[in-house]
């Protein structure tokens, strides 16, 4: 079946969704009052039971997610547990406890128990308050002086495990199955941990599952009535993503395969759990190619879960349905909700997608999954229907559905959730089927999934939460999804705004979703268009010059175009040309030169694939990079467009006396020259010309000697899009050169640089030597950049983020992490994560979707990292370097080297290597130190749950951006303006507030009005 289909509604339009819906409701009329009426009497008796729930309910149920109190709770619980040091811990809980007020709470909640524990966080909060947040480690001491620290520190963190057992059902598969035969549980057990970062993890999450599958095939068997399993993909392979399906089919279905057929001899249920969205056509290609397996024909137990959420979720069921008829199998389909809504919304803003890939709104989510339910119930025999879910007015839904259809079901429940609800509803309707997921392992590996389960039990949007809030009525709770979808309008979420309306006041860039295969062939197919490109000079418009050079790809050496040196004749007449027209230009306003450059943002927009294409070729950037690319430069022009409307447009008044007015002016400086690099060939060249145009100056662009011919392709843009010739000139050649004959130009108004540091010292020295008028000189240099990690940080996000920061775009980003500091206490489990990780990525042809790191830009490059590759196989201990997976000159195998905090790098090595450095808590003053001491100031990031943590290392390490708990690059326009300080620049920062204001000159004008003889102004007030 062609599963790729399905991606032609990942984006589909909202509201065009819900109509199509609507107009098929999934129940008919009468229907709809009775189960209404019969969701508020299954809400009745459920809450008349809640004395039942358990004192964990309670607790979530008084401190839930609305309040500081429950964030604070849930910042406990996340990272309390992992936390491997005393002081540390001590650390947390004083900086969670401290920070709520646990008073509001007292007497609050039903359960003793639950006023018990307000009690006794009050009392620790109250101590931690009197004593104050910087002295934590004094605090506890104080409270353990009457009660022992230890006993402070014990009793918190079993607090935390209470919690996390509520909602798993044993730490190993024999404790659990012992367990469920106890409860009399028909379960889907479920092995904890994250997904896969690498070989090591997948190897053992199959044990894992195997281990579960072996010891659920010793109890009984048969899918419906026995245990079953449910199994993560992202568990089985840390490359378990679209672009990399190669490496899916090699190395993720072979396991997956083995624990089916495992599944399939003890005859139970084995459920794929349903993932990220970007997953799911991947998922369906795995599960179609299962269905396949001549040795797993006759079972009838493999499964799926599917996501109601998902605005393309009908579609999903039908194609199951056919996949099944044509297999000739039943399949089994578990319909869910979906777990990720909030971690989808915020992927699709950042990636800049054309729509939502889920439903905005709770009631449409709701409507969906009864449409679903429909449809897996018409599905009956092919399909064979599981509804997990604790909302009563869907249990009651669905239960109606199967009725009047004759067909039986089955329904799911998490553990630790809606037992109450099942209750209420088999004393009302007899016994149900019920099966209950049930997650198995450890503390360590439970702490994602209980942030999820309390983000669940703690939303004020969830069923679970509203159950146990008196003050919702039952009737409400038992709302009909079609009217309350009704009572909207129908309409998406006012509240989540489109992700290109995400800013408001201009559009955010179009991203590409490179899971969608549609997409991805759309970029292949540029690629042939991305040659015989002209870089030459462009002066006046027209390209011109003798082609003395040719521009290759730096992967495979083939030529992408040609380009020249720009002559001293032509420089001359580019600042002749652009001078003439500054004056023009300037006067325009900035109304009229914000129109030109949100033209310029279209026109990139337009031509996204072939100018992605020309990064790849000419750039030796990977798709995604590309595409960060184009995205960054239309950013720039939408945001300098708006900083040109709101303080280029007008003069500014200012307060003054009466019989006077007084004006503040912004006036572009003359000709500036911008200089750019080949790390952002389009980005910064475009970021750059866009600032000096937006404040009204013309430009001479000179841009890297590597990437002349995006350069070109981006002025032609500019002109294209309005931008009269003369006001921009593309000026390529050498630096030494081109760049040196711009800067002592007689007609040169301002130089904006992006580079390394010496340039700019080079460049700075030019321009102090000149007589004449002073310049201003706008320069963004290289940092020494570091990230500090601590205990409580967790190692999978820091192995994304770290991974992420110093080899993404092959390290060859000033932004990029160089010095990775790393507790002790954590730092052997880091570092074989680490390595691991790096392990499983690819350096190679950057434009296969698969490469996640390409070449380096040019011989010379390559070669300085050869060079000091070589000095640190003498100096330091190499943990790790990858070797490209295929042979190309100028590929370089990212490195991981462990060094000591005394031999830190004085200067910024441009490329994949990352230096890492232990330190011992009581070491981090002098860590944080050390890198100040290097004199850079760009990027700094940190990994912690602690705010004092992050504000100490931040207080001691200038820089520029700071990133906690995130990656360290890929700032955005507008939301983390970009620059650094000391070594790193001179600001102001790019794509932020103040960008434009040391392109322009300020001119105030004071008219005295009452020269004229009197300020009617004031005499008519
Ligand atoms: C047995 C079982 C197995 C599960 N397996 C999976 C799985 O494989 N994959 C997975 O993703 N989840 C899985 N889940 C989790 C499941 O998605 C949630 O428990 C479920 O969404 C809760 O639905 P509900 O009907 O119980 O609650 P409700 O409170 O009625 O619904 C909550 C759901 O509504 C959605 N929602 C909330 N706000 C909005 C909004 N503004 N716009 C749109 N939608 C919104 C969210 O998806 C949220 O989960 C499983 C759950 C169970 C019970």
């Amino acid at each position: 079946m062609d599963w790729d289909v399905l991606d032609a509604g990942k984006y589909r339009d909202e509201g065009e969704t819900i109509a199509a819906l609507l107009v098929d409701p999934p129940l008919p009329p009468a229907d709809r009052l009775s189960v209404e009426r019969t969701a508020a009497a299954l809400v009745k008796v459920t809450r008349e039971n809640a004395r039942r729930q358990g004192v964990v309910q309670s607790f979530l149920q008084e401190f839930s997610l609305t309040t500081p109190e429950g964030l604070a709770l849930m910042g406990l619980a996340e990272a309390l547990l992992r936390t491997p040091d005393a002081g540390t811990q001590d650390r947390l809980i004083a900086e969670k406890i401290a920070a709520a007020d646990w008073a509001s709470h007292l007497g609050q909640s039903d359960s003793l128990l639950v006023n018990a524990s307000t009690w006794g966080l009050m009392l620790t909060g109250r101590l931690i308050e009197v004593s104050g947040m910087d002295d934590a480690k004094g605090i506890i001491r104080g409270l353990a002086a009457r009660v022992g620290e230890p006993i402070v520190r014990a009793a918190v963190a079993q607090a935390m495990r209470i919690m996390g057992e509520q909602f798993v059902l044993g730490r190993t598969i024999e404790a659990a199955v012992a367990r469920a035969a106890k409860d009399g549980l028909i379960c889907s057990f479920d092995m904890l941990g994250e997904g896969a970062r690498t070989e090591a993890d997948a190897d053992r999450y199959e044990n894992a599952y195997a281990n579960a599958i072996a010891a659920i095939g010793r109890t009984a068997s048969g899918p419906e009535q026995a245990h079953g399993i449910s199994v993560k993909l992202s568990a089985l392979s840390p490359c378990y993503e679209a672009v990399k399906e190669r490496r899916v089919w090699g190395e993720l279905y072979p396991r997956l395969t083995r624990l089916a057929a495992m599944a399939a001899d003890a005859n139970i249920n084995f459920t794929l759990d349903a993932e990220e969205v970007d997953r799911l056509v991947l998922s369906l290609k795995l599960l179609d190619r299962l269905t396949r397996e001549k040795t797993l024909v006759a079972w009838s137990g493999l499964g799926l879960a599917v996501q109601a959420y998902q605005t393309r979720s009908r579609d999903v069921i039908a194609s199951l349905a056919a996949l099944a008829r044509n297999a000739g199998r039943r399949l089994m389909v578990r319909l869910v909700k979906g777990a990720y809504w909030d971690t989808e919304i915020k992927r699709a803003q950042v990636a800049g997608q054309p729509g939502y890939p889920v439903f905005t709104t709770k009631p449409a989510t709701d409507l969906c999954y009864l449409a679903c339910a429909r449809r897996l119930i018409e599905a009956h025999p092919d399909l064979y229907a599981q509804f997990a879910t604790h909302n009563a007015h869907t249990l009651a839904a669905v239960r109606a559905m199967a009725e009047r259809a004759g067909v039986s079901i089955e329904y799911q429940r998490l553990h630790g959730m809606g037992g109450a609800l099942y209750r209420a509803a088999a004393e009302q309707f007899g016994p149900l089927s019920l099966r209950v997921y049930a997650p198995v392992g450890a503390h360590e590996d439970l702490l994602p999934y209980l942030v999820r389960r309390l983000l669940e039990n703690g939303a004020n949007t969830s069923f679970v939460h509203l159950l146990f809030d008196d003050e919702t009525p039952p009737w409400e709770l038992a709302r009909d999804p079609v009217a309350a979808v009704e009572a909207g309008g129908g309409s998406p979420n006012p509240r989540v705004p489109l992700p290109q309306d995400l800013y408001g006041d201009r559009r955010n860039s179009k991203g590409e979703d490179l899971s969608i295969a549609g997409f991805r062939k759309e970029l292949e197919n540029a690629l042939a268009g991305a040659r015989d490109v002209d870089g030459r000079p462009i002066i006046r418009g027209t390209a011109a010059g003798a082609t003395a050079s040719k521009i290759y790809n730096p992967f495979d050496q083939s030529e992408v175009g040609v380009s020249a040196e720009t002559s001293s004749d032509q420089i001359n007449a580019a600042f002749a040309a652009a001078a003439k027209a500054q004056p023009g230009w300037d006067a325009l306003g900035g109304v009229a030169r914000a129109k030109i450059l949100r033209a310029m943002a279209d026109a990139l927009e337009e031509h996204r694939a072939r100018l992605s294409a020309l990064c790849v070729r000419e750039a030796g950037k990977t798709w995604s990079d590309a595409i960060g690319e184009v995205r960054e430069a239309a950013d720039f022009c939408r945001y300098y467009a708006l900083l040109a409307e709101r303080h280029f447009a007008r003069a500014e008044h200012l307060k003054g006396p009466a019989g006077e007015t007084n004006a503040l002016e912004l006036h572009g400086r003359g000709v500036f020259a911008c200089i750019s690099p080949w790390n952002f060939p389009l980005a910064i060249f475009t970021g750059q010309i866009a600032a000096a145009l937006a404040a009204g100056n013309a430009v001479v662009a000179k841009p890297a000697e590597q990437t002349p011919l995006i350069a070109a392709e981006a002025v032609r843009l500019f002109h294209k899009s309005g931008l009269p010739p003369d006001v921009l000139h593309l000026l390529p050649g050498k630096g030494d050169d081109v760049g040196a004959a711009i800067c002592v130009h007689p007609g040169l108004a301002g130089v904006a640089f992006t580079g390394g540091t010496d340039t700019a010292r080079v460049i700075n020295r030019t321009l102090a030597a000149r007589e004449g008028s002073l310049l201003p000189f706008i320069a963004e240099t290289g940092g020494l950049n570091a990230m500090f990690v601590d205990t409580t940080a967790q190692r999978e996000q820091v192995i994304d983020d770290v991974l992420l920061s110093a080899f993404g775009s092959a390290g060859q980003r000033c932004s990029a992490l160089r010095l990775l500091f790393i507790p002790e206490e954590t730092a052997d489990g880091i570092i074989e994560a680490l390595t691991g990780a790096l392990d499983v990525r690819a350096v190679g042809d950057p434009a296969d979707f698969a490469s996640d790191i390409g070449p380096i830009i040019d011989a010379e490059a390559k070669a300085a990292l050869d060079k000091y590759l070589a000095h640190l196989k003498i100096t330091a201990k190499i943990l790790k370097q990858l070797k490209p997976s295929v042979p190309a000159p100028l590929l370089f195998g990212p490195v991981i080297a462990e060094i000591r905090l005394d031999q830190l790098p004085d200067r910024e090595v441009f490329g994949p290597v990352l230096h890492v450095i232990r330190y011992r808590s009581q070491e981090l003053e002098k860590a944080c130190r050390a890198v100040a001491g290097k004199g850079y100031g760009l990027t700094l990031g940190i990994h912690s749950r602690l705010t004092s943590f992050a504000e100490r290392v931040r207080a001691l390490v200038p820089a520029g951006n700071v990133y906690v708990n995130r990656s360290m690059i890929g700032a955005v326009v507008g939301v983390q303006p970009f620059g650094g300080e000391g070594l790193s620049g001179t600001g102001p920062k790019a794509g932020g507030p103040y960008s434009l204001s040391r392109y322009a000159v300020e001119r105030s004008v004071s008219v005295n009005i009452a020269a004229q003889g009197g300020d009617p102004a004031l005499l008519n007030s």
